[in-house]
């Protein structure tokens, strides 16, 4: 016999962004890489997070530099944090696509270079060179192209010639060293100009991975930057969500699409409201768990679309209403990401619309 739901409670899933925490992992980072400059990557809307609420928080916090992935984000960064900050744009844009907005576009290789130059106008621009992702950013070839001829570059101001690191959370592989000697090799080379280097993990690499500008994303957002380490950032993400309803199951029953769970004993099932449409991954099927007054709840059977299923019959008594724990301490994005066979990137990248968003320290 189900539970009957609580009239009159807000069944919505509840999203707590700390924003006081993600001001303090900045503030944390630009500490650690001073005196080189730290920026804010906020691409993919704040890593799901909310670009517009984060760039403030930062801002307000010092952060003077912000990188985007779209022209769009760009756009709209620009808009609310004013004219003052550099807001760079990694998948770059077409001459004058940025309007007044004012916006950095990042060179991929020569032919952007190229159309930027012969717009003719005299405008910053970051130079990215290429030296281990083989995914955006000048080849060797191009870099010998434009060491040989440096006039290239028109009108353009070297702003930054950064760099991206491949394996950056791997501190032991050889590819980091190899990346620091080819970026060091390729900048000797061209005109003489600050430059960018560190993601997130770069920055607990060592001086070797110091630069004038380090690029962190997803350490701000409390993503563990030193996996295999204890996690140095704070955790800046809780999110909860109602139980439905409550209801006993006999031995023998089965929970959810494919019946992929069947009970073994009598057994209690919380119905909660959240599901692979609110990026709660499907991957999670069989394999979360939920925290129910401070204790693991497992996740059964299948994740649908709008609902999830947890086992609470060895929880404390629990009622349509309360609020049960996806994502917050004792299941942090790096632990469901563990559990999704993800990182925690995609765990907050793909964070729902349909949560009620409750920014704290705003
Ligand atoms: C996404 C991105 C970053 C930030 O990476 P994190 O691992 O999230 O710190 C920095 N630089 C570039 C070019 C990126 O694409």
């Amino acid at each position: 016999m189900p539970f009957p739901s609580r009239a009159g409670v807000a069944m919505q899933a509840v999203l707590t962004i700390d924003l006081g925490a993600i001001a303090a992992n900045w503030a944390m980072l630009r500490d650690r890489m001073a005196p080189g400059l730290v920026a804010g990557v906020v691409k993919a809307d704040g890593y799901g997070l909310g670009a517009a609420p984060v760039g403030r928080a930062l801002l307000a916090a010092g952060c003077r530099h912000f990188f985007v992935a779209h022209l769009a984000e760009g756009m709209a960064l620009r808009a609310v944090l004013g004219p003052g900050p550099m807001i760079a744009v990694l998948n770059g844009f077409a001459p004058g696509a940025d309007e007044d907005a004012a916006l950095v576009p990042v060179l991929n290789g020569l032919p952007d270079l190229a159309a930027h130059a012969a717009a003719g106008r005299r405008r910053p621009v970051i130079l990215h060179v290429d030296t281990g992702m083989s995914r955006l950013g000048l080849d060797a070839r191009e870099l010998e192209l434009l060491a040989a001829e440096p006039g290239r570059l028109g009108p353009l101001e070297l702003r930054y010639v950064m760099t991206h690191l491949a394996v950056a959370d791997t501190p032991a592989h050889p590819l980091n060293a190899a990346q620091a000697a080819r970026f060091a090799a390729a900048r000797a080379r061209l005109p003489a100009a600050p430059f960018s280097f560190a993601n997130s993990s770069g920055c607990f690499l060592g001086p070797d991975f110091a630069s004038d500008l380090s690029r962190p994303g997803c350490a701000l957002y409390g993503v563990n930057p030193t996996p295999g380490a204890p996690n140095p950032m704070r955790q800046a993400v809780t999110l909860a969500a109602p139980i439905l309803q409550v209801r006993d199951i006999p031995a023998g029953e089965t929970v959810g699409y494919g019946a992929t769970w069947r009970a073994t004993r009598p057994s209690r099932i919380a119905t909660v409201a959240a599901g692979y449409a609110d990026g709660y991954l499907r991957a999670l099927s069989g394999r979360a768990v939920g925290i129910l007054a401070g204790r693991p709840a497992p996740l059964i059977g299948r994740v649908s679309m709008d609902l999830i299923t947890f086992d609470v019959t060895d929880a404390p008594a629990c009622h349509p209403g309360e609020m049960i724990q996806l994502i917050g301490p004792g299941n942090t994005p790096d632990e469901v990401a563990e559990r999704a066979g993800t990182i925690g990137y995609e765990i907050l990248t793909s964070l729902g619309a349909r949560y009620r968003r409750d920014y704290l320290g705003a």
